[in-house]
């Protein structure tokens, strides 16, 4: 089967009549927005929890620095650690502005020498690795990273090399 994610003509969406569509929205019903804001929170991790519960990690029991986006979702930063930009993975480095936003840099290059804020969520100790389920590209590396290293102690390991201290 073939993907067609081209120019395959999406027009195939043919509005149907709401019957509810006479019916006044009651309040605090979604907004159409609030869909693509609600996309945005589940990509950078800002997942709550939400006031008015408490800002409490619901997998470890942990407080955490619960801030705001400039969306509206609430993400929960480990408290008191910044770290530099560099060591922490693409779509986890948070920033909180002087009114108290938070902002996620998304895949932007951090600038030489910035700090910023991790979510709670990768330094969790009730979740495993895998169940945080965003660095599935590190084990790669990794895995690619061991093999290298194999290689490179194999030749070392050659009768003829001298001991490296590097
Ligand atoms: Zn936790």
């Amino acid at each position: 089967m073939l993907g067609s994610m081209g120019d395959s003509g999406e027009s195939t969406v043919i509005p149907l009549s709401d019957p509810d569509g006479h019916r006044q929205q009651p309040p605090g019903a979604p907004q159409p927005w609030e869909k693509t804001d609600r996309a945005q929170a589940a990509l950078e991790g800002a997942t709550g929890p939400e006031p008015p519960a408490p800002p409490v990690c619901p997998n470890c029991g942990l407080v955490g620095d619960r801030r705001v986006t400039y969306y509206g979702w609430h993400v929960l930063l480990e408290p008191d650690m910044p770290v530099p930009a560099h060591m922490v993975p693409a779509w986890h480095r948070w920033y909180v502005d002087s009114n108290g936003t938070a902002w996620n840099s998304r895949e932007d290059e951090p600038a030489p020498g910035a700090v910023c804020r991790v979510p709670h969520r990768i330094a969790c100790p009730g979740l495993r690795l895998e169940e945080v389920g965003l660095w599935r590209w590190l084990d790669a590396v990794r895995a690619e990273n061991a093999r290298r290293a194999q290689r490179r102690a194999d030749r070392e390991a050659d009768p003829g090399a001298l001991p490296n201290a590097g």
